[in-house]
């Protein structure tokens, strides 16, 4: 729909060299000083798609319910980590300081790699940020996730009816949005349903992406869409 979101031309030159060698996914951000012994798998680590989806739900059943483990924050966990990460999703989600998704799902260090722009909206480096998560770390899952009441949907659709130019750079997210607003809805329902439309075109851009797509039709991959209602704290998956 337009080149900011289309396939990354440095993405060869970030990801050289690490996928010469299997041992290399899930070595981290230590991939360069590659050390002999690859750091201890810290705990359980969900593996499968399916696994890291049943994990995400498990944590945002005990976040609802205030029962949260707040797992991984320990001293050995820390000290673990220096060594490397191996975190099991990746959270494509909205900035807003509402849904930060390490609270949500009740997840600790280094279990999710988090990377959030207003209304999830793909650019370059947001593109680059989650295919470094997958293809460099191996995670299995990409959680797209949009939320209840989001402020950058809803200004895009008043910008959409009033004809306003947003300031700075907000225009750039706005833009992102504007060709899924659902027109055959007004008002609040309008802001809602493109919520959840922002949601599917994201997840779809991103799991069109050729590397990714690959890794989806092997069965390595799976790019959800999920939203987060502020309202009971659910995350529910978007069809
Ligand atoms: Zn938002």
């Amino acid at each position: 729909m337009n080149a900011d979101t289309h396939p990354l031309p440095a993405r060869r030159c970030l990801l050289r060299g690490a996928l010469t060698s299997a041992t290399a996914l899930g070595a981290g951000l230590t991939v360069g000083a590659a050390p002999a012994t690859a750091a201890p798998r810290p705990r359980h680590r969900p593996a499968t798609p399916a696994q890291a989806l049943r994990a995400l739900a498990a944590g945002n059943a005990r976040w609802r319910a205030f029962r949260e483990e707040h797992p991984d924050e320990t001293r050995a966990v820390r000290q673990e980590l220096v060594a490397g990460q191996h975190p099991f999703a990746v959270v494509l989600g909205c900035i807003d300081s509402r849904v930060p998704p390490e609270l949500v799902f009740d997840q600790g260090l280094g279990d999710l790699m988090t990377v959030r722009s207003a209304g999830e909206v793909l650019d370059e480096a947001v593109l680059g940020s989650v295919a470094y998560g997958v293809l460099e770390l191996g995670i299995p899952l990409v959680l797209v996730l949009g939320h209840q009441s989001c402020g950058a949907v809803r200004a895009t659709v008043e910008a959409d009816e009033s004809g306003e130019h947003l300031p700075g750079h907000i225009q750039y997210i706005a833009d992102r949005i504007r060709p899924v607003i659902d027109r055959t809805r007004t008002g609040e329902a309008r802001v809602d349903a493109t919520i959840d439309a922002n949601v599917r075109l994201v997840r779809d851009l991103v799991a069109a992406e050729p590397d990714l797509a690959a890794r989806v039709r092997a069965g390595e991959l799976a790019v959800v869409g999920a939203r987060y209602e502020l309202t009971d704290q659910r995350v529910h998956r978007v069809a």
